[in-house]
């Protein structure tokens, strides 16, 4: 029996399909083992947002040859499809597959053995327009569920529609199916997760269904007590989501919705589909039926053509704006995109001050944020990750809680009453022993 482990670079779309492929290999007889376990067989999902790709892309095959010196060290993923005859010369490569031959890698390579040179399989991405269904599995207290794939837009900077392809996603029958396999192993939560999530419902090129009758459909899948939505473009982030969402008891009251930037001059330079007024009325939607409903924010600082004032007025409209917490990106130059050409370029000290200022708003966000839920009752999932005799856990709206690790608790759902802040930003609680609300 062949050895074969896995290692996943980037978002939680990647997590879930190196699970898949992962179950893949199980069913065709492989043995997975840890990174360290001398497999026979190494398998490494790239990314091709992160930062030095190449160079994490070279340390990660290094690393592995260093535990395993005769393993067969195959490279799937966006970087994989972005640059598959670079990859396939980094010394120690033995396959790059594109993104319509991942699920594939079992049947393509058939014996692993080793040639002369690597052998590269990747089509054209205009060729990657199947949807593969996928969720992560084993790994986390919580599922991601792969709903959507690839995108439609063409924002300036980003580089993912040419990795990942056009707009596709599995059907609601199926990922209702899929939910209800998750819920069966004993899985509490699935976050929802796509390229493009809010997109969902294009299949063979036609809108034939939408995410907001994806997200009705789940919510009567009665084994899973938790939804999380994990990424929604504000544009199509749509009243009747927020509505149904604000009333159901599965669907969590936390979105996170990508802003990239507070100024218009620069979404209209990111070819975003929306004004920065758009997204301060979404934001009112959401809190006006969901008061404690916890907002997360992607930003891009320094992007080409991006003046001081220009960041001033993202970081004063995110400053006056109701949200819990920032994820910040000081811009990347990315090939084949329209923003590396355009004038303006923003110095990397201006980039990541900037990026520090809103790091520095973030925390002090997500703090406002956990005080204004102090004193309030929750239900709280413990996850399995223990550090220091500390286990952690989240409440419906994102509030990350710390409690004495407990065996017992894990994967357990608790009603508590979030008592105080501890010195390591983590919310502390008492159990309140009232009955958690059952679905
Ligand atoms: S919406 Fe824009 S940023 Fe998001 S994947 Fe599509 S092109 Fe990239």
């Amino acid at each position: 029996m062949k050895k074969v482990t896995f290692y996943t670079l980037g978002c939680k779309l990647n997590y879930s399909e190196t699970s898949t492929i992962g179950r893949i290999f199980q069913e065709r007889g492989f043995e997975k083992v840890e990174f360290t376990d001398t497999p026979d067989i190494y398998v490494i999902n790239t990314c091709s947002v992160t930062d030095n790709a190449d160079k994490k892309c070279r340390k990660i095959v290094k690393e592995a040859l260093k535990h395993s010196p005769n393993a067969f060290i195959t490279i799937v993923g966006c970087y994989a499809q972005l640059k598959p005859k670079e990859i396939s010369e980094i010394p120690g490569v033995d396959a790059v597959l594109g993104a319509a031959e991942k699920f594939q890698l079992v049947d393509i390579l058939e014996t692993f053995e080793k040639k002369d040179k690597a052998e590269v399989h990747a089509s054209p991405i205009s060729e990657a327009n199947t949807f593969h269904n996928s969720y992560s599995f084993g790994d986390r207290t919580r599922t991601f569920l792969k709903v959507q794939d690839g995108c439609d837009y063409s924002c300036s900077f980003c580089t993912i529609p040419l990795a990942r392809g056009n707009s596709r996603s599995d059907s609601i029958i199926n990922v209702v199916r899929s939910a209800n396999e998750i819920a069966a192993s004993g899985v509490k939560e699935i976050v929802l997760t796509g390229v493009n999530t809010g997109d969902f419902g294009i299949q063979d090129g036609q809108r034939v269904e939408t995410f907001y009758e994806l997200v009705q459909e789940l919510d009567k899948v009665e084994r899973i007590e938790r939804f999380r939505i994990s990424s929604i473009e504000p544009n199509l982030l749509k009243d009747e989501i927020i509505a149904f969402v604000a009333q159901s008891n599965r669907f969590m009251p936390h979105f996170h919705v990508p802003l990239q930037s507070g100024s218009n001059n620069i979404l209209k330079l990111m070819r975003r589909r929306y004004q920065r007024e758009l997204y301060a009325d979404r934001v009112a939607s959401i809190k006006d039926l969901m008061p404690h409903c916890c907002i997360g924010v992607d930003v891009i600082v320094g992007f080409p053509g991006e003046t001081e004032e220009d960041f001033l007025e993202t970081y004063n409209f995110l400053n006056d704006l109701d949200v819990s917490y920032l994820h910040v990106f000081p811009y990347s130059e990315r090939e084949n995109t329209l923003a590396p050409e355009m004038p303006g370029k923003v110095s990397t000290k201006d980039r990541n001050r900037r990026a520090d200022m809103l790091r520095i708003l973030s925390e002090k966000k997500k703090r406002a944020f956990y005080e204004q839920n102090i004193g309030r009752e929750f239900n709280v999932l413990f996850e399995d990750d223990v550090k220091d005799g500390v286990m952690e856990g989240w409440t419906e709206n994102y509030v990350r809680v710390a409690a004495k690790y407990d065996p017992v608790l894990v994967n357990e759902t608790k009603h508590v009453r979030l008592t105080q802040l501890n010195a390591a930003g983590l919310m502390e609680a008492e159990e309140t022993y009232q009955e958690v609300l059952k679905h």
